[in-house]
C-alpha cells in the first residue's frame, strides 16, 4: 500500500489524482490532503479518502467550520509542519510558484515527488540544481509531455540524447490571426481544444506560456541545455513528446489526450495499472501533422526561451509576471495579447542576479509582481 500526500487536491490535477486513488483502495491510501480556498470539496474528499489531515493554506477560506476529527493545518507556513505526515509519495498539484516551497522541502525529506506543479521547477531550478541535485532523482512529472519524455529515458545513456522534441497542440488560436488573438475573450481562451485542465494553465496554453514553462521544466529535470529542447506544434495531441538520439532513432510516446494516465503513471511507477481512461483508435485517428510554432504570434514562447538562456532569475521574471497577468486578464482587466507584453515589460526590467537561494528567488518574486502590477495598470 502505497502512502499518498496530495497537496492542490481539490484542483484540476487533484481531483483526477483523488479519483484515480479511489478507483484503486488496494495499491493507493491518502493520507492527507491540501487545498487553498476550497474547504467543502476538501472536507468531502477527506471523508471519502479517510484521510488522517488537511491543509487549509488560505486562513481566510478556514473559517469554514470542520466537523470531522480530521487533523487541519491552517496557513501557508503550516506546510513544513503538515508533510510530517508518514508518506511514500507526495503529488504537489499546487498551482503557481507557491508550490515551490513544498517542492523544495519534499526533495530535502527524501520522499519521492509527484510534480505537476511546473512553476516550482521553473522559480526553483537553479536552487534544486545547486542543493538538491542528488534529491531530483526523486521527481517523477506529471505534465504529460514530461512523463513522456521520462518514460522514454528509462533504460537509455542521456549522453546519447540528440535532442528533445516537446509537442505543443498550439491552444486555441493555433489558426487565430493576430487581430482575433487581440480581441480574445476569458472564454474563447478557456476553451482548450484537446486537454481538459484548470484554468490557469488553459490561459497559458493559448498563449504558448504553457509550452515556454515545459521547455524550461525539461532543461531543469533533464539536465538539457535549451538547444537540445524544441518545441513543435501537434494539432492531435496524440504524441505527448519525443527524444531523438544519436543515431537518428526517435522514441515517440502516445496516448490518449487524457491527464488521468500521467497522474496515475506518477502514483503508479515504476508499475502501471489498468487504464484509466481508454485506449488509442489509430485508424479513428487517422493521421498526425506537425507544424513549426509561430514566434511572431506567439512571442511568449519566445520570451521563455530567453528568460531560460539568461537564467539569472529571468525565469523567476518571467513566470511570476505571467502569474500577474493572467489573473488580470482572466478578471477583464486587461486584453490577451496584453498577458504577454506585460511579460516582456517586466523582462525587459529584470535585474539579473544568481537565482539559487530561496530568500533571493522570494524577494525577486515579490518586485516582479509589483512591476507586473504597474505594466497591468497601464494596460487596463
Ligand atoms: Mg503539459
Amino acid at each position: 500500500m502505497k502512502k499518498i500526500i496530495i497537496l492542490g487536491s481539490t484542483g484540476s490535477i487533484g481531483t483526477q489524482a483523488v479519483e484515480v486513488a479511489l478507483k484503486h483502495p488496494d495499491k493507493y491510501k491518502v493520507v492527507a490532503i491540501s487545498t487553498n480556498t476550497r474547504v467543502p470539496l476538501a472536507l468531502e474528499q477527506a471523508k471519502k479518502l479517510n484521510c488522517k489531515s488537511i491543509l487549509i493554506t488560505d486562513e481566510s477560506a478556514s473559517k469554514t467550520e470542520i466537523t470531522n476529527d480530521l487533523k487541519v493545518f491552517k496557513g501557508h507556513d503550516q506546510i513544513i509542519d503538515f508533510l510530517h505526515v508518514e508518506a511514500d509519495l507526495v503529488l504537489n498539484a499546487i498551482v503557481g510558484s507557491s508550490g515551490l516551497e513544498a517542492t523544495l522541502t519534499i526533495l530535502e525529506k527524501g520522499i519521492p515527488l509527484a510534480l505537476a506543479n511546473k512553476e516550482s521547477l521553473v522559480v526553483g531550478g537553479d536552487i534544486i540544481n545547486k542543493r538538491l541535485r542528488e534529491a531530483k532523482k526523486n521527481i517523477i512529472p506529471v505534465d504529460s509531455e514530461h512523463s513522456a519524455i521520462y518514460q522514454l529515458l528509462l533504460g537509455e545513456n542521456k549522453k546519447e540524447i540528440n535532442k528533445i522534441i516537446i509537442t505543443a497542440s498550439g491552444g486555441p488560436f493555433r489558426e487565430a490571426s493576430n487581430e482575433e488573438i487581440k480581441e480574445a475573450t476569458p472564454e474563447q481562451a478557456l476553451a482548450h481544444p484537446r486537454w481538459n485542465m484548470g484554468p490557469k494553465i488553459t490561459i497559458d496554453s493559448a498563449t504558448l506560456v504553457n509550452k515556454g514553462l515545459e521547455v524550461m521544466e525539461a532543461h531543469y529535470l533533464f539536465d538539457m541545455s535549451y538547444e537540445k529542447v524544441e518545441a513543435i506544434i501537434h494539432p492531435q495531441s496524440i504524441i505527448h513528446s519525443m527524444v531523438e538520439f544519436a543515431d537518428g532513432s526517435v522514441k515517440a510516446h502516445l496516448g490518449p489526450t487524457d491527464m488521468r494516465i500521467p497522474i496515475q503513471y506518477a502514483m503508479s511507477y515504476p508499475e502501471r495499472e489498468t487504464a484509466p481512461a481508454g485506449f488509442s483508435d489509430f485508424l479513428q485517428i487517422g493521421k498526425l501533422t506537425f507544424e513549426p510554432v509561430d514566434f511572431d504570434r506567439f512571442r511568449a514562447l519566445k520570451l521563455a526561451y530567453e528568460a531560460g538562456k539568461k537564467g539569472n532569475g529571468y525565469p523567476v521574471a518571467y513566470n511570476s509576471a505571467n502569474e500577474e497577468a493572467v489573473a488580470a486578464f482572466l478578471d477583464n482587466r486587461i486584453g490577451f495579447d496584453k498577458i504577454t507584453e506585460v511579460l516582456e515589460e517586466v523582462m525587459n526590467s529584470h535585474e539579473a542576479q544568481p537565482a539559487d537561494e530561496l530568500g533571493i528567488v522570494k524577494e525577486m518574486d515579490i518586485k516582479t509582481r509589483e512591476k507586473a502590477a504597474k505594466a497591468i495598470k497601464e494596460h487596463e
